[in-house]
């Protein structure tokens, strides 16, 4: 999966020590809260779009809310998205233009 961050994958941390295996693919996390968010949000888009992968993703924001745009294949897919402090989806909602 092509990201814009280099850091943790949800927040672009570089501090921590938290690997995962997301979509087949050894992802670096600053936490398990992180960890928890990505596997939500992949999950969301997935049932969202109907798609079996994602081949990209980008998220700028913070922990009040973020904004991405993932896709698969030629799709591309808009989203604003925010977590609760467990790391459940707390709104989501697809943005267009
Ligand atoms: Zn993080």
């Amino acid at each position: 999966m092509k990201r814009n961050y280099t850091g943790c994958a949800i927040c672009d941390s570089t501090w921590g020590n938290v690997w995962a295996e997301v979509e087949g693919e050894r992802l670096f996390f600053c936490c398990d809260i992180c960890v928890t968010q990505f596997r939500r949000l992949v999950d969301r888009v997935k049932r969202e779009t109907g798609w079996t992968s994602l081949d990209a993703l980008d998220i700028t924001g913070d922990r009040r809310g973020r904004t991405c745009v993932a896709a698969s294949g030629r799709e591309s897919l808009r989203f604003f998205i925010a977590f609760t402090p467990q790391g459940e989806i707390r709104s989501f909602g697809r943005l267009t233009g």
